[in-house]
């Protein structure tokens, strides 16, 4: 069913995103008030010709994101018959609704569309593909059934959707999604929309897409893909030492490091400053004007460490942190992503190491849970684990050192 969500009173009103005047015919018949804000911000650049990722949830009005901009460029121009726009979508249901979605926005214009899955008689698909079809809402299989069977040619196909790409991933469709893009014509504009951003599809997209606009909705439930995550188990009255150690490690220049305290947050950097390294410090506490510098100073270059809390890193947005070093474990698997996003920021690639003490193994598997995946386990050789006297120091920060650390690199070894 195509029922309108919720409309709010800001933002643009559909008016201004220059859609042809019977699509906004369309748009008001189902009720639509205003742009959901995935199709405020899709519907722009994929009129203006270039490829978009849209990471965005069902429910946010995804699919008239994509759908009506299509319907839009077809208009331009009149069609021969042959398929212009592709939608490949991972299952018969999803094909289905964003044919029925399309034929209700479009019931004004006159462009054909048929959705074309498996589990069904192929005929009436025959049919309609004999007849000529502007937009084909396809499923991978299916779809691939009737190219080698030469029934549908693509010579004037112009764009080009995969639709919940993560979830054909799940499904093991990539395979066939790279035969697909290998049949297309190389010249087509290409649109992915995926609640998520697992590495394979950031890879995917990689591959076939041309520099695209990538437009983010909610919060994310996935790091970027260029991020490299690594659990290092460590009992709690070391993880001084190894954090010094993994600092000290070459390529660690610019190191954003979490601390569930303020408190504790002063007192890890004022340490690290002890054990000679340029740090700045970032919490709640800290004035405005001192939170300003602190950061200042690491933007430039002249700290090579940030020491901060959770509340004082929301909405950070420093280029190239090569490191994000948790020396807690966050509380929530959401202030995980939240955190490790802070690195490999605009596509590039960052280290997110995690810090933990037996005590928080039941935090580390609740973020598992919400990745969805087991993270990998790194100890360093030549680093001593091994506590040998009770500790009396003060708790979190007793800087006893146990073993002298090496200075340079490091060999991690990862095991699972
Ligand atoms: P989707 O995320 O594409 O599955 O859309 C979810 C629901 O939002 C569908 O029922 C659409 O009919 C509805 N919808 C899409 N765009 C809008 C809009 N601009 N205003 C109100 N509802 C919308």
């Amino acid at each position: 069913m195509i029922t309108p969500i919720s409309a709010t009173d800001e933002g643009p009103a559909f008016d201004s995103l220059n859609l042809h005047p019977d699509l906004l015919r369309g748009i008001h018949d189902l009720g639509y008030l205003r742009p959901t804000p995935i199709q405020a911000q899709a519907i722009p650049p994929i009129l203006a010709g270039r490829d978009v990722i849209g990471c965005a949830q069902t429910g946010t009005g995804k699919t008239a994101a994509f759908v009506l901009p299509i319907l839009h460029k077809l208009l331009q121009h009149r069609g021969r018959g042959h398929a212009r726009a592709l939608i490949v979508a991972p299952t018969r249901e999803l094909a289905l609704q964003s044919m029925e979605h399309l034929k209700a926005l479009s019931r004004y214009v006159p462009l054909k569309g048929a959705a074309i899955f498996g589990g069904v008689p192929m005929e009436p698909q025959i049919k309609a593909l004999r007849q000529g079809l502007d937009i084909i809402s396809a499923t991978p299989g299916r779809l691939l059934d009737h190219i080698y069977s030469g029934r549908i040619d693509f010579v004037d196909l112009q764009i080009l959707v995969l639709d919940e790409a993560d979830r054909m991933l799940d499904m093991g469709f990539l395979p066939d999604i790279q035969k697909i893009l290998r049949l297309l014509p190389s010249e087509r504009q290409n649109l992915l929309f995926s609640a998520t951003m697992p590495p394979e599809i950031a890879a995917l997209a990689h591959q076939f897409m041309h520099h695209p606009v990538t437009v983010q909705i909610g919060q994310r439930s996935t790091p970027p893909a260029g991020i490299h995550q690594a659990i290092y188990p460590v009992p709690r009255p070391r993880k001084i030492d190894l954090l010094t150690e993994l600092l000290r490690a070459e390529g660690t220049t610019s190191a954003l490091v979490f601390t569930r305290t303020k408190h504790f947050a002063s007192r890890l950097s004022e340490t690290l400053q002890q054990r000679g390294f340029k740090v700045s410090v970032l919490h709640g506490d800290r004035s405005q004007s001192q939170r300003m510098r602190a950061l200042e100073q690491f933007r430039r270059g002249r700290s090579q460490v940030l020491v901060a809390t959770d509340i004082a890193a929301r909405g950070l947005d420093i280029d190239d942190i090569t490191h994000v070093i948790n020396y807690d474990v966050p509380h929530t698997p959401e202030d995980y992503v939240h955190r490790i996003g802070r690195t490999a920021r605009a596509e590039a690639t960052g280290d997110a190491f995690t810090l933990v003490d037996r005590e928080e193994e039941p935090l580390v598997q609740a973020i598992e849970k919400l990745l969805n995946k087991t993270l990998p386990r790194v100890t360093l050789p030549a680093f001593d684990y091994h506590v040998s006297t009770p500790h009396h120091g003060p708790r979190d920060g007793g800087h006893r050192r146990q073993g002298r650390p090496r200075r340079g690199g490091f060999q991690g070894r990862r095991n699972r």
